[in-house]
Protein backbone atom coordinates (compact mmCIF):
# COMPACT_ATOMS: atom_id res chain seq x y z
CA UNK A 1 0.00 0.00 0.00
CA UNK A 2 3.07 2.15 -0.17
CA UNK A 3 2.61 3.69 3.63
CA UNK A 4 5.93 3.49 4.74
CA UNK A 5 7.03 7.12 5.11
CA UNK A 6 10.55 6.32 3.22
CA UNK A 7 11.79 4.25 0.25
CA UNK A 8 11.72 0.28 1.00
CA UNK A 9 8.78 0.44 -1.14
CA UNK A 10 10.66 1.89 -4.07
CA UNK A 11 12.52 0.19 -6.75
CA UNK A 12 13.39 -0.09 -10.47
CA UNK A 13 10.36 -2.66 -10.73
CA UNK A 14 7.91 -3.00 -7.93
CA UNK A 15 5.37 -6.24 -7.52
CA UNK A 16 2.51 -4.69 -6.42
CA UNK A 17 0.32 -6.91 -4.33
CA UNK A 18 -2.92 -4.38 -4.31
CA UNK A 19 -5.15 -6.69 -6.52
CA UNK A 20 -3.96 -9.78 -4.46
CA UNK A 21 -6.28 -8.93 -1.14
CA UNK A 22 -9.03 -12.17 -0.93
CA UNK A 23 -9.70 -13.37 2.94
CA UNK A 24 -9.77 -17.03 2.66
CA UNK A 25 -10.72 -17.77 5.59
CA UNK A 26 -12.07 -16.80 8.80
CA UNK A 27 -12.64 -18.32 11.79
CA UNK A 28 -15.33 -16.88 13.35
CA UNK A 29 -14.98 -19.41 16.69
CA UNK A 30 -11.18 -19.41 17.11
CA UNK A 31 -10.48 -15.80 16.18
CA UNK A 32 -8.05 -16.46 13.19
CA UNK A 33 -7.76 -15.77 9.97
CA UNK A 34 -6.12 -16.41 6.40
CA UNK A 35 -5.88 -14.07 3.77
CA UNK A 36 -3.12 -12.92 0.66
CA UNK A 37 -1.12 -10.66 1.66
CA UNK A 38 -2.29 -7.45 -0.24
CA UNK A 39 -5.74 -7.43 2.19
CA UNK A 40 -5.37 -4.26 3.88
CA UNK A 41 -6.30 -3.91 7.70
CA UNK A 42 -8.98 -2.02 6.46
CA UNK A 43 -10.60 -4.51 4.54
CA UNK A 44 -10.08 -7.05 7.29
CA UNK A 45 -11.75 -4.83 9.75
CA UNK A 46 -15.14 -4.82 7.73
CA UNK A 47 -15.49 -8.62 8.04
CA UNK A 48 -14.27 -8.97 11.63
CA UNK A 49 -15.02 -6.43 13.69
CA UNK A 50 -19.35 -7.05 12.99
CA UNK A 51 -18.16 -10.92 14.72
CA UNK A 52 -16.28 -9.69 18.14
CA UNK A 53 -12.99 -9.76 16.62
CA UNK A 54 -10.30 -6.96 16.64
CA UNK A 55 -6.96 -7.34 14.73
CA UNK A 56 -4.19 -8.31 17.92
CA UNK A 57 -1.45 -4.95 16.63
CA UNK A 58 -2.65 -2.22 15.11
CA UNK A 59 -0.62 0.69 13.81
CA UNK A 60 -1.49 4.34 13.41
CA UNK A 61 -3.40 3.91 10.07
CA UNK A 62 -5.31 0.87 9.03
CA UNK A 63 -4.80 1.35 5.14
CA UNK A 64 -2.10 -1.11 4.96
CA UNK A 65 -1.36 -4.67 3.80
CA UNK A 66 -0.50 -7.70 5.77
CA UNK A 67 2.41 -8.26 3.98
CA UNK A 68 3.33 -4.69 5.10
CA UNK A 69 2.63 -5.15 8.32
CA UNK A 70 4.81 -8.83 8.57
CA UNK A 71 7.83 -7.48 6.26
CA UNK A 72 8.04 -4.30 9.19
CA UNK A 73 6.92 -6.43 10.97
CA UNK A 74 4.68 -3.28 12.89
CA UNK A 75 4.29 -2.40 16.46
CA UNK A 76 0.63 -0.54 17.62
CA UNK A 77 0.15 1.02 21.33
CA UNK A 78 -0.15 -2.60 22.79
CA UNK A 79 3.45 -3.38 22.23
CA UNK A 80 4.69 -3.05 25.96
CA UNK A 81 1.99 -6.15 26.58
CA UNK A 82 1.19 -7.49 23.48
CA UNK A 83 4.26 -7.49 21.48
CA UNK A 84 4.24 -6.89 17.63
CA UNK A 85 2.45 -8.39 14.86
CA UNK A 86 5.18 -11.16 14.42
CA UNK A 87 3.62 -12.48 18.10
CA UNK A 88 0.01 -13.14 16.46
CA UNK A 89 1.55 -14.16 12.80
CA UNK A 90 0.71 -17.99 13.10
CA UNK A 91 2.27 -18.57 9.47
CA UNK A 92 2.55 -17.54 6.06
CA UNK A 93 3.79 -18.81 2.70
CA UNK A 94 6.49 -16.81 0.81
CA UNK A 95 7.52 -16.73 -3.04
CA UNK A 96 11.42 -17.05 -2.97
CA UNK A 97 14.11 -15.81 -5.61
CA UNK A 98 14.54 -19.65 -6.81
CA UNK A 99 10.60 -19.41 -7.79
CA UNK A 100 9.65 -22.34 -4.86
CA UNK A 101 6.83 -21.54 -2.12
CA UNK A 102 8.01 -21.66 1.16
CA UNK A 103 5.91 -22.04 4.15
CA UNK A 104 6.88 -20.50 7.31
CA UNK A 105 6.01 -20.59 10.88
CA UNK A 106 7.86 -20.05 14.01
CA UNK A 107 8.69 -23.95 13.95
CA UNK A 108 9.16 -24.50 10.25
CA UNK A 109 11.45 -22.74 8.41
CA UNK A 110 12.01 -20.73 11.42
CA UNK A 111 15.11 -18.51 10.45
CA UNK A 112 13.24 -17.57 7.47
CA UNK A 113 9.84 -16.35 9.29
CA UNK A 114 11.76 -14.54 11.41
CA UNK A 115 13.82 -12.44 9.04
CA UNK A 116 11.14 -11.75 6.86
CA UNK A 117 9.42 -10.64 9.82
CA UNK A 118 11.23 -6.96 9.40
CA UNK A 119 12.57 -8.24 6.90
CA UNK A 120 11.29 -5.29 4.58
CA UNK A 121 10.83 -7.72 1.77
CA UNK A 122 13.84 -8.81 1.20
CA UNK A 123 13.46 -12.80 1.72
CA UNK A 124 10.90 -12.83 -0.87
CA UNK A 125 6.99 -11.70 -1.69
CA UNK A 126 4.41 -12.59 1.27
CA UNK A 127 1.71 -14.60 -0.58
CA UNK A 128 -0.84 -15.70 2.32
CA UNK A 129 -0.54 -15.55 5.92
CA UNK A 130 -3.07 -16.08 8.72
CA UNK A 131 -2.95 -14.50 12.31
CA UNK A 132 -4.68 -14.41 15.62
CA UNK A 133 -6.79 -11.93 16.34
CA UNK A 134 -8.36 -10.67 19.74
CA UNK A 135 -12.05 -10.81 21.14
CA UNK A 136 -13.76 -7.54 21.52
CA UNK A 137 -17.23 -6.62 22.80
CA UNK A 138 -17.42 -3.14 21.64
CA UNK A 139 -16.09 -0.49 18.77
CA UNK A 140 -15.03 2.08 21.72
CA UNK A 141 -12.57 2.27 23.54
CA UNK A 142 -12.54 3.68 27.53
CA UNK A 143 -10.24 6.35 27.57
CA UNK A 144 -7.95 7.86 30.20
CA UNK A 145 -5.65 11.06 29.48
CA UNK A 146 -3.08 11.92 32.09
CA UNK A 147 -1.32 14.98 31.85
CA UNK A 148 2.30 15.45 32.51
CA UNK A 149 4.70 18.42 32.92
CA UNK A 150 7.76 16.81 31.66
CA UNK A 151 9.37 14.14 30.36
CA UNK A 152 10.00 12.82 33.71
CA UNK A 153 6.46 12.32 34.39
CA UNK A 154 5.01 11.36 31.28
CA UNK A 155 7.34 8.55 31.70
CA UNK A 156 6.49 7.69 35.04
CA UNK A 157 2.62 7.96 33.79
CA UNK A 158 3.72 5.40 31.49
CA UNK A 159 5.27 3.14 34.30
CA UNK A 160 1.87 3.82 35.85
CA UNK A 161 0.01 2.92 33.02
CA UNK A 162 1.32 -0.72 33.20
CA UNK A 163 -1.52 -2.56 32.98
CA UNK A 164 -3.51 -0.87 30.26
CA UNK A 165 -3.62 -2.69 26.87
CA UNK A 166 -3.11 0.67 24.95
CA UNK A 167 -0.73 3.64 25.91
CA UNK A 168 0.73 6.18 24.25
CA UNK A 169 1.75 9.60 24.38
CA UNK A 170 1.84 13.08 22.66
CA UNK A 171 4.81 15.79 24.03
CA UNK A 172 5.11 18.96 22.77
CA UNK A 173 8.60 19.10 21.40
CA UNK A 174 9.49 22.86 22.24
CA UNK A 175 8.64 23.28 25.57
CA UNK A 176 12.47 23.89 27.46
CA UNK A 177 13.22 23.48 30.72
CA UNK A 178 11.75 22.41 33.48
CA UNK A 179 8.83 21.74 31.35
CA UNK A 180 11.33 20.00 28.34
CA UNK A 181 8.51 16.40 27.36
CA UNK A 182 5.60 18.01 28.65
CA UNK A 183 2.73 16.00 27.44
CA UNK A 184 -0.29 13.90 27.98
CA UNK A 185 -0.62 10.13 27.93
CA UNK A 186 -3.56 8.13 26.63
CA UNK A 187 -4.27 4.80 28.11
CA UNK A 188 -7.24 2.33 26.75
CA UNK A 189 -9.02 -0.25 26.60
CA UNK A 190 -11.62 -1.98 24.59
CA UNK A 191 -14.88 -1.25 26.09
CA UNK A 192 -16.93 -3.57 27.61
CA UNK A 193 -21.10 -3.82 26.48
CA UNK A 194 -21.86 -3.47 30.57
CA UNK A 195 -19.77 0.07 30.29
CA UNK A 196 -21.83 1.10 27.85
CA UNK A 197 -24.92 2.76 26.83
CA UNK A 198 -27.43 0.45 24.39
CA UNK A 199 -27.41 2.39 21.83
CA UNK A 200 -23.10 1.83 21.77
CA UNK A 201 -23.15 -1.62 22.33
CA UNK A 202 -23.86 -2.54 18.32
CA UNK A 203 -20.32 -4.12 16.76
CA UNK A 204 -20.73 -1.84 13.98
CA UNK A 205 -18.14 -0.42 12.28
CA UNK A 206 -17.66 3.39 12.63
CA UNK A 207 -18.22 5.69 9.62
CA UNK A 208 -17.47 9.16 9.62
CA UNK A 209 -17.08 12.05 7.41
CA UNK A 210 -14.07 12.35 5.92
CA UNK A 211 -11.69 15.63 5.78
CA UNK A 212 -9.42 16.74 3.13
CA UNK A 213 -6.72 18.81 2.42
CA UNK A 214 -7.01 20.21 -0.79
CA UNK A 215 -4.00 21.88 -2.20
CA UNK A 216 -0.65 21.68 -0.58
CA UNK A 217 -0.14 24.24 1.87
CA UNK A 218 2.88 26.56 1.33
CA UNK A 219 5.80 25.80 3.52
CA UNK A 220 5.48 28.78 5.73
CA UNK A 221 2.39 27.64 7.04
CA UNK A 222 4.48 25.19 9.87
CA UNK A 223 6.81 27.45 11.92
CA UNK A 224 7.57 27.64 15.28
CA UNK A 225 4.99 30.56 16.07
CA UNK A 226 1.82 27.86 14.77
CA UNK A 227 2.88 24.63 16.10
CA UNK A 228 3.68 26.57 18.97
CA UNK A 229 0.02 27.72 19.24
CA UNK A 230 -1.31 24.21 17.94
CA UNK A 231 0.56 22.41 21.09
CA UNK A 232 -0.46 24.81 23.90
CA UNK A 233 -4.15 23.92 21.90
CA UNK A 234 -4.32 19.99 21.68
CA UNK A 235 -2.51 20.33 25.17
CA UNK A 236 -5.70 22.25 26.87
CA UNK A 237 -8.16 20.67 24.92
CA UNK A 238 -7.00 17.11 26.06
CA UNK A 239 -6.37 17.77 29.55
CA UNK A 240 -9.92 19.39 29.24
CA UNK A 241 -11.40 15.31 28.60
CA UNK A 242 -13.33 13.50 31.51
CA UNK A 243 -11.46 10.40 32.81
CA UNK A 244 -12.98 8.11 31.57
CA UNK A 245 -14.37 8.57 28.13
CA UNK A 246 -15.70 6.60 25.26
CA UNK A 247 -13.76 7.05 21.91
CA UNK A 248 -14.62 4.77 19.10
CA UNK A 249 -11.48 2.71 17.55
CA UNK A 250 -11.42 4.48 14.64
CA UNK A 251 -10.81 7.88 16.43
CA UNK A 252 -8.26 6.19 18.97
CA UNK A 253 -6.11 3.77 16.37
CA UNK A 254 -6.27 6.23 13.01
CA UNK A 255 -6.88 10.09 13.98
CA UNK A 256 -4.67 10.63 10.14
CA UNK A 257 -6.62 8.28 8.51
CA UNK A 258 -10.28 10.82 8.85
CA UNK A 259 -8.44 13.77 6.78
CA UNK A 260 -7.49 13.15 3.21
CA UNK A 261 -3.85 13.82 2.14
CA UNK A 262 -3.03 14.73 5.31
CA UNK A 263 0.73 15.06 4.24
CA UNK A 264 -0.13 18.43 2.04
CA UNK A 265 0.30 19.92 5.09
CA UNK A 266 4.10 19.73 4.62
CA UNK A 267 4.34 21.60 1.54
CA UNK A 268 5.23 20.38 -1.85
CA UNK A 269 8.77 19.47 -0.82
CA UNK A 270 6.96 16.87 1.63
CA UNK A 271 8.28 15.76 4.95
CA UNK A 272 10.25 12.65 6.64
CA UNK A 273 9.58 11.25 9.99
CA UNK A 274 12.12 10.15 12.50
CA UNK A 275 11.56 7.56 14.60
CA UNK A 276 13.74 6.18 16.67
CA UNK A 277 14.03 3.42 19.59
CA UNK A 278 16.49 3.97 22.85
CA UNK A 279 16.63 1.21 25.12
CA UNK A 280 15.23 1.91 28.14
CA UNK A 281 17.61 2.74 31.01
CA UNK A 282 18.71 5.48 29.06
CA UNK A 283 15.87 6.79 27.47
CA UNK A 284 15.33 9.60 29.67
CA UNK A 285 18.72 10.91 28.85
CA UNK A 286 19.43 10.17 25.62
CA UNK A 287 14.98 11.63 24.51
CA UNK A 288 16.36 14.74 26.79
CA UNK A 289 19.39 15.29 24.42
CA UNK A 290 17.20 14.63 21.53
CA UNK A 291 14.56 17.51 22.70
CA UNK A 292 16.72 19.69 23.46
CA UNK A 293 18.06 19.99 19.93
CA UNK A 294 14.50 19.89 18.44
CA UNK A 295 13.72 22.57 20.83
CA UNK A 296 15.75 24.78 19.97
CA UNK A 297 15.13 24.67 16.52
CA UNK A 298 13.06 25.90 14.45
CA UNK A 299 11.58 22.67 13.02
CA UNK A 300 9.55 21.60 16.01
CA UNK A 301 7.12 18.78 15.02
CA UNK A 302 3.64 19.06 15.92
CA UNK A 303 3.35 14.82 15.78
CA UNK A 304 5.68 14.18 18.28
CA UNK A 305 4.79 10.85 20.03
CA UNK A 306 6.17 9.11 22.38
CA UNK A 307 5.57 4.93 23.16
CA UNK A 308 6.94 2.00 25.81
CA UNK A 309 8.07 -0.79 23.77
CA UNK A 310 8.04 -3.98 26.21
CA UNK A 311 10.36 -6.75 26.15
CA UNK A 312 11.38 -8.85 22.34
CA UNK A 313 14.19 -10.59 21.62
CA UNK A 314 15.07 -9.45 18.26
CA UNK A 315 17.23 -12.23 15.75
CA UNK A 316 17.37 -9.93 13.07
CA UNK A 317 16.08 -6.60 11.98
CA UNK A 318 12.85 -6.21 13.82
CA UNK A 319 12.71 -2.71 15.53
CA UNK A 320 10.77 -3.29 18.39
CA UNK A 321 12.54 -3.85 21.71
CA UNK A 322 12.47 -3.36 25.60
CA UNK A 323 12.83 1.15 25.50
CA UNK A 324 11.00 4.24 24.73
CA UNK A 325 10.46 5.06 20.72
CA UNK A 326 9.70 8.77 19.87
CA UNK A 327 8.36 9.77 16.67
CA UNK A 328 8.92 13.23 14.88
CA UNK A 329 7.58 14.38 11.74
CA UNK A 330 9.38 16.98 10.06
CA UNK A 331 9.36 19.34 6.83
CA UNK A 332 12.37 18.42 4.75
CA UNK A 333 14.84 20.46 4.06
CA UNK A 334 18.55 20.92 4.59
CA UNK A 335 18.64 22.23 8.13
CA UNK A 336 16.41 19.24 8.72
CA UNK A 337 18.30 16.59 7.76
CA UNK A 338 21.72 18.56 9.38
CA UNK A 339 19.45 18.12 12.43
CA UNK A 340 18.65 14.78 11.83
CA UNK A 341 22.22 13.40 11.42
CA UNK A 342 22.71 14.75 15.19
CA UNK A 343 20.47 12.86 16.43
CA UNK A 344 21.19 10.08 14.73
CA UNK A 345 24.94 10.49 16.80
CA UNK A 346 22.91 10.61 19.88
CA UNK A 347 20.87 7.02 18.71
CA UNK A 348 24.09 5.41 17.87
CA UNK A 349 26.36 7.06 21.25
CA UNK A 350 22.74 5.34 23.62
CA UNK A 351 22.70 1.76 21.18
CA UNK A 352 19.83 3.17 19.71
CA UNK A 353 18.36 2.76 16.33
CA UNK A 354 15.41 3.92 13.79
CA UNK A 355 12.69 2.15 12.33
CA UNK A 356 13.38 1.41 8.98
CA UNK A 357 9.75 1.49 7.56
CA UNK A 358 9.91 5.49 8.79
CA UNK A 359 13.39 6.33 7.21
CA UNK A 360 14.49 7.78 4.09
CA UNK A 361 17.84 9.15 4.84
CA UNK A 362 20.04 6.66 6.84
CA UNK A 363 23.35 5.54 5.17
CA UNK A 364 25.32 2.63 5.47
CA UNK A 365 27.50 3.25 8.53
CA UNK A 366 24.92 4.50 10.88
CA UNK A 367 22.85 1.78 9.83
CA UNK A 368 25.63 -1.04 10.28
CA UNK A 369 25.89 1.04 14.05
CA UNK A 370 22.10 0.78 14.75
CA UNK A 371 21.42 -3.00 13.55
CA UNK A 372 24.09 -5.39 15.16
CA UNK A 373 22.23 -8.57 14.05
CA UNK A 374 22.73 -7.42 10.38
CA UNK A 375 25.18 -9.78 9.54
CA UNK A 376 23.09 -12.79 10.98
CA UNK A 377 20.55 -11.54 8.65
CA UNK A 378 22.67 -11.37 5.86
CA UNK A 379 23.57 -14.86 6.37
CA UNK A 380 19.83 -15.54 6.04
CA UNK A 381 19.52 -13.80 2.61
CA UNK A 382 22.34 -15.49 1.10
CA UNK A 383 20.15 -18.37 1.38
CA UNK A 384 17.13 -17.55 -0.01
CA UNK A 385 17.76 -13.93 -2.13
CA UNK A 386 21.14 -15.08 -3.10
CA UNK A 387 21.26 -13.00 -6.20
CA UNK A 388 19.88 -10.06 -4.58
CA UNK A 389 16.73 -10.24 -7.19
CA UNK A 390 14.51 -9.16 -4.29
CA UNK A 391 16.00 -5.38 -3.92
CA UNK A 392 14.78 -1.68 -2.98
CA UNK A 393 15.95 1.86 -2.25
CA UNK A 394 16.01 1.33 1.20
CA UNK A 395 18.02 -2.32 0.56
CA UNK A 396 20.71 -0.47 -1.61
CA UNK A 397 20.83 2.44 0.42
CA UNK A 398 21.47 1.24 3.55
CA UNK A 399 23.53 -1.85 2.32
CA UNK A 400 21.11 -4.66 3.61
CA UNK A 401 21.83 -7.28 1.15
CA UNK A 402 25.33 -9.47 1.77
C1 LIG B 1 -0.20 7.42 9.27
C2 LIG B 1 0.73 6.26 9.47
C3 LIG B 1 0.89 5.74 10.74
C4 LIG B 1 1.74 4.66 10.96
N1 LIG B 1 1.87 4.17 12.23
C5 LIG B 1 2.65 3.10 12.45
C6 LIG B 1 2.74 2.52 13.75
O1 LIG B 1 2.11 2.99 14.70
N2 LIG B 1 3.50 1.40 13.91
C7 LIG B 1 4.19 0.84 12.86
O2 LIG B 1 4.84 -0.18 13.06
N3 LIG B 1 4.14 1.38 11.63
C8 LIG B 1 3.40 2.49 11.40
N4 LIG B 1 3.31 3.01 10.14
C9 LIG B 1 4.13 2.41 9.08
C10 LIG B 1 3.41 1.27 8.33
O3 LIG B 1 2.66 0.48 9.21
C11 LIG B 1 4.46 0.36 7.69
O4 LIG B 1 5.33 1.10 6.90
C12 LIG B 1 3.86 -0.75 6.83
O5 LIG B 1 4.90 -1.60 6.41
C13 LIG B 1 3.15 -0.21 5.60
O6 LIG B 1 2.50 -1.28 4.92
P1 LIG B 1 2.19 -1.18 3.36
O7 LIG B 1 1.24 -2.25 3.01
O8 LIG B 1 1.83 0.20 3.00
O9 LIG B 1 3.61 -1.56 2.80
P2 LIG B 1 4.56 -0.75 1.80
O10 LIG B 1 4.82 0.61 2.33
O11 LIG B 1 4.03 -0.88 0.43
O12 LIG B 1 5.87 -1.63 1.96
C14 LIG B 1 6.60 -1.62 3.17
C15 LIG B 1 7.62 -2.74 3.14
O13 LIG B 1 6.93 -3.98 3.17
C16 LIG B 1 7.34 -4.79 2.09
N5 LIG B 1 6.18 -5.58 1.67
C17 LIG B 1 4.91 -5.14 1.48
N6 LIG B 1 4.13 -6.16 1.07
C18 LIG B 1 4.92 -7.26 1.01
C19 LIG B 1 4.70 -8.62 0.63
N7 LIG B 1 3.52 -9.07 0.24
N8 LIG B 1 5.77 -9.46 0.68
C20 LIG B 1 6.99 -9.03 1.08
N9 LIG B 1 7.24 -7.76 1.43
C21 LIG B 1 6.23 -6.89 1.40
C22 LIG B 1 7.83 -3.82 1.03
O14 LIG B 1 8.77 -4.44 0.18
C23 LIG B 1 8.47 -2.74 1.88
O15 LIG B 1 9.79 -3.10 2.23
C24 LIG B 1 2.47 4.08 9.87
C25 LIG B 1 2.31 4.62 8.59
C26 LIG B 1 1.45 5.69 8.38
C27 LIG B 1 1.29 6.23 6.99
Amino acid sequence: MGRCYGDAALAENVYSTQAFNQVLHFDKDNGTIHCQSGATLDEILELIVPHGWFLPVTPGTKFISVGGAIAADIHGKNHHKEGSFSNHLLSFTLFTSSNETVTCTKQENPNIFWATCGGMGLTGIILEATFQLKKIESVFIRQEVVAANNLKELMQAFEDSSDWTYTVSWLDCFAKGEAMGKGVLFRGEHALTNELPAKKQKLEVPRKPKLNIPFFLPVFTLNRLSIKAFNFLYYRMQISKPNPHFVDYDSFFYPLDSIHNWNRMYGRKGFTQYQLLLPKEISHQGISEVLQIVSKSNYGSFLAVLKLFGKQEQKFLGFPSEGYTLTLDFPINKKVLAMLDELDKIVIKYSGKVYLAKDVRVDKDTFKAMYGNLDKFQEVLKTINPEEKFSSLLSKRVGLAH
